[in-house]
């Protein structure tokens, strides 16, 4: 177990859903999601293919448009706003992308920029959307992946490097911009099973730094030792949620059981 109970202030809300749903025409993806997550706390979503994990965790990013729904992040009501005749608004862009500069967010795919040097792809963001003088982003960057355990590797080419190292590239790069929370979306489903384990590794390390991290993944030993808390997604519901010991140990319902059993 990890210590975030202890980490944790005084159980303060980051990042919340309430009633969230989502269409594709006719084809309902996320059904009255209602999800809080608290300040250092890692949340790790489990399920099936096609359980709308992805589009949850884009929704709660505001890269995907919900339908139903509000989310509030620090406790101010974000994406959708009511208008005073009862319409649902957008909220403000300039307002929504300060927001999505305090998220990180990782995928599947790395996505580095190929032409660019590893530091470079660090330091890119710094320098065009922070607006860092090079040399404070040149030091940052370098400090960044020595956290990540590739300093040596400042000046390769990124095709040059392991999937794992290409990955971990990818989260020094949102982890340099000082996120107040970091999303991960199937982090390691790219990369051989050899080169796994150096990927959890540095976001077990964040996580005991007391991150606050929403994590979908297939990896259930990772859930299992790092998780505050799981989160069940079937169908685009919630089905189960709790402590990874319970969900996993005495999983309530059938199909959670089944979920689980194909990883026995
Ligand atoms: P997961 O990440 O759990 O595999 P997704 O969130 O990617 O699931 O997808 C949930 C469901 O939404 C799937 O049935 C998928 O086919 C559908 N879906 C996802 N994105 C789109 C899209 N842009 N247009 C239409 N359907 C989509
Ligand atoms: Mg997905």
């Amino acid at each position: 177990m990890n210590q975030s109970a202890a980490k944790r202030g005084a159980g303060d809300v980051m990042l919340e859903a309430r009633g969230m749903s989502k269409r594709f025409g006719d084809h309902t993806v996320l059904q009255d999601i209602n999800l809080s997550i608290q300040r250092s706390e890692v949340v790790c979503l489990i399920g099936p293919s096609g359980s709308g994990k992805s589009t949850l965790l884009r929704s709660l990013a505001f890269l995907e448009n919900y339908d139903d729904g509000e989310v509030f992040v620090e406790g101010e009501l974000l994406g959708y706003d009511r208008a005073s005749d009862g319409r649902r608004v957008r909220s403000r862009p300039s307002r929504l992308s300060d927001v999505r500069r305090n998220m990180g967010m990782v995928f599947q795919q790395f996505n580095l920029w190929p032409h660019l040097s590893v530091l470079e792809n660090v330091m890119e963001a710094l320098l065009r959307v922070r607006g860092m003088k090079r040399d404070d982003a040149h030091r940052l960057a370098l400090a960044t992946l020595e956290k990540v355990g590739l300093a040596e590797k400042a000046g390769a080419w990124p095709n040059r490097l392991s999937g794992g190292q290409q990955q971990r590239v990818a989260i020094a790069r949102s982890l340099a911009m000082s996120p107040a929370i970091m999303l991960f979306d199937e982090p390691t489903s790219a990369l051989d099973p050899e080169l796994v384990g150096e990927v959890l590794q540095v976001m077990r390390q964040l996580a005991e730094e007391g991150m606050t991290m929403v994590v979908v993944t297939h990896e259930m030993g990772f859930a299992a030792r790092v998780a505050d808390r799981v989160l069940f997604l079937d169908q685009g519901h919630i089905v189960e949620q709790g402590p990874p010991t319970r969900l996993f140990r005495h999983p309530q319902s059938p199909r959670l059981a089944q979920f689980l059993g194909n990883y026995l």
